[in-house]
């Protein structure tokens, strides 16, 4: 059985709902400081989230690692409940790699015009749908 000395509760909520809930014995995601590991009981704390994949280590060791990709949002620990809050995030099984694809080559379009046109607004954007894309595409691809 798991318990709080071995496990952590990880909740994954977009907008749309709940994405994921499981028990974890290590959470791994990327912060826009860099990667950080949540054990259980691992001291309260709160960061927001790159655009990059959220990583659910199983109870049961020979059991592969469960995989989201999260669009940024943020990270909150407290109470051995991980926390995170994202405009969206798809469970590898759920990601649509052709949809992935195509955004990856709209963004990919859009940030050579926009390189053209020196329009630093919209090259940003691009840039962020690229990263979007990309991540989509890492997740589904592993
Ligand atoms: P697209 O241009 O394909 O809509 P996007 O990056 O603009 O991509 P978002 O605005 O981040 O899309 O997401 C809108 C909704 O669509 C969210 O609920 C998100 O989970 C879902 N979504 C986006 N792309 C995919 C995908 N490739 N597979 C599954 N769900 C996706």
């Amino acid at each position: 059985m798991a318990d709080n000395a071995n496990s952590l509760t990880v909740s994954i909520v977009t907008p749309d709902g709940q994405v994921y809930e499981n028990k974890t014995p290590m959470l791994i995601v990327r912060t826009i400081n860099g990667e950080l590991g949540i054990l259980p009981n691992h001291i309260p704390v709160i960061a927001s989230l790159a655009i990059d994949e959220v990583r659910i280590k199983q109870l049961e060791s020979d059991q592969e690692d469960d995989e989201i990709a999260v669009n940024g949002g943020f990270v909150e620990f407290s109470n051995n409940t991980a926390t995170i809050v994202a405009d969206s995030a798809e469970r590898q099984n759920d990601i649509d790699v052709a949809r992935a694809e195509n955004a990856r080559k709209r963004a990919e379009s859009r940030i050579q015009a926009a390189q053209q046109k020196h329009d630093d607004a919209e090259l940003s954007r691009a840039q962020v749908a690229l990263r979007r894309a990309m991540n989509r595409l890492n997740v589904a691809r592993r």
